[in-house]
């Protein structure tokens, strides 16, 4: 198969929720488009990591309101059809999300994906750019069957670790100071008791004062999958400082044991575990944070906490607050912030030096706080379509030009919020 060659406009990389809303904008925009994945379902970490929550689609409070639609709007009217949306809910901790089933979720993508209209490929991992002055020439991709090449006018990079702007040689800085953890299911759990994070800390404290280890946080939150007795578990928490393959396989390593250490304590001290049995974990760990792009422009703590407007340059809205997990037990949630959103402005998406290269979702460029905020699914969403958009309105500059009024203009046509 040596010598096989895609030729596209736009390539995106990666197809967790930036990705497939990238893809969308994309496609949607003109552009022949091709999304590449390398696990063997889309999603990202809500199917690969089971976090089982949409964040950021809306703000909280009282008077919430939805902040992300377009891409991120058509994957929930998806899920809607499928039964398994039905409306925003309250977290355990207050705030609005959207519960999802990650094998619901998986089918969901695959007929977004379906019906789209842009080329597709998962099992297909990304592992090189050609880059010649600042420009993408082609990827360098991998299949069971070896290697091949994608060839576009721009990229889309939305692999949640800024893989691509890494190994495009642009900067990127690698962050852990917040943990990322396993996230498991347990199945035959009685519902309607009390499942609260002081009652799930409660236990686990009561498991290590009777000799239990093998804890990373006591902090943790449990939530139904609906139409089941099934729980997922969110609840470990590890720091893991680096990419390489030596150190993802200790955590991923350490994760499982604390699987099994947190499913035994369930069972034998969270009222209404006592009949219940692990299903699943992973099957990836799930990071909250890793690398990040320095763009032309950093998000920051002030643009999150004082609700900026940048009403020239947005491309989408954040309605997250800054939800920090620092420590094992002290997670910072972010402030209510009621009806009130901040702008996202393109700069964010867009990495120093690049002439046709876009990013979305986790990776977008932001300080410790806005990165908080803005990594949730919802946002992502809409900074992938951002970024989707941003790559196809831009692919014939060759200088690395791009028309941000005309980028918003195309982002509202498509539905979504600027
Ligand atoms: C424990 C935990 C709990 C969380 N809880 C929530 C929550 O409740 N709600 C919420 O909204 N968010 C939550 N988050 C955050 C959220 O899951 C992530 O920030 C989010 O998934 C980032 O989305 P993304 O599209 O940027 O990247 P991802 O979801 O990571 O998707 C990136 C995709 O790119 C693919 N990829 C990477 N490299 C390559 C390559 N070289 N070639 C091909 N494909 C590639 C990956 O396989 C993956 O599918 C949580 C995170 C953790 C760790």
């Amino acid at each position: 198969m040596k010598g096989r060659n895609i030729t596209c406009d736009v390539a995106v990389v990666g197809g967790g929720s930036a990705g497939i809303a990238a893809a969308i904008g994309a496609h949607d925009a003109g552009a022949k488009t091709i999304l590449i994945e390398r696990s063997p379902y889309f999603g990202g970490q809500a199917t690969n990591a089971q976090v089982h929550s949409y964040c950021g689609f809306c703000t909280n409070g009282e008077d919430w309101q939805q902040v992300v639609k377009g891409a991120g709007q058509r994957v929930l009217d998806k899920l809607k059809e499928l039964g398994h949306f039905d409306g925003f809910a309250k977290s355990p901790t207050g705030n609005l999300l959207v519960w999802q089933d990650p094998e619901y979720t998986k089918l969901a993508l695959d007929d977004i994906v379906s019906e789209a209209g842009f080329d597709y490929l998962l099992c297909a991992g990304v592992i090189g750019a050609d880059v010649k002055d600042g420009q993408i020439i082609s990827l360098e991709c991998a299949d069971d069957n070896g290697r091949f090449t994608v060839n576009a006018k721009s990229f889309v990079d939305a692999s949640g670790e800024a893989n691509l702007s890494f190994m495009a040689g642009f900067k990127t800085e690698f962050h852990c100071e917040q943990s990322g953890g396993l996230v498991f299911r347990m199945g035959n759990v009685k519902t309607n008791r009390d499942y609260s994070p002081a009652s799930i800390k409660s236990a686990i404290e009561r498991a290590i004062s009777d000799g239990m280890s093998g804890f990373s946080a006591t902090f943790g939150t449990v939530g139904n999958v609906k139409g089941t007795n099934d729980y997922i578990v969110n609840i470990i928490s590890l720091k893991i400082p680096g990419l390489d393959a030596e150190t993802q396989t200790r955590f991923e390593m350490e994760g499982r044991r604390q699987v099994h250490a947190y499913a035994e304590a369930f069972k034998k001290y969270l009222p209404g575990f006592e009949d219940s049995w692990l299903i699943s974990s992973g099957p990836k760990m799930g990071y909250r944070e890793s690398r990040r792009i320095i763009g032309e422009y950093q998000l920051c703590q002030d643009d999150v906490k004082n609700s900026r407007k940048y009403p020239e340059t947005s491309i989408a809205r954040g309605g997250w607050g800054a939800e920090l997990h620092i420590g094992d037990s002290d997670v910072t949630f972010g402030e209510e912030r009621g009806a009130k959103y901040f702008d996202i402005p393109i700069g964010s998406l867009r990495p120093e030096g690049a002439q046709n290269l876009w990013c979305g979702g986790r990776i977008i460029c932001a300080d410790l706080i806005a990165s908080s905020s803005i990594r949730v699914m919802g946002t992502g969403f809409a900074t992938g379509q951002a970024a989707g958009v941003s790559a196809a309105l831009s692919m014939n500059n060759s200088d690395g030009r791009y028309d941000v009024s005309a980028i918003r203009s195309e982002l509202v046509r498509q539905g979504a919020l600027v």
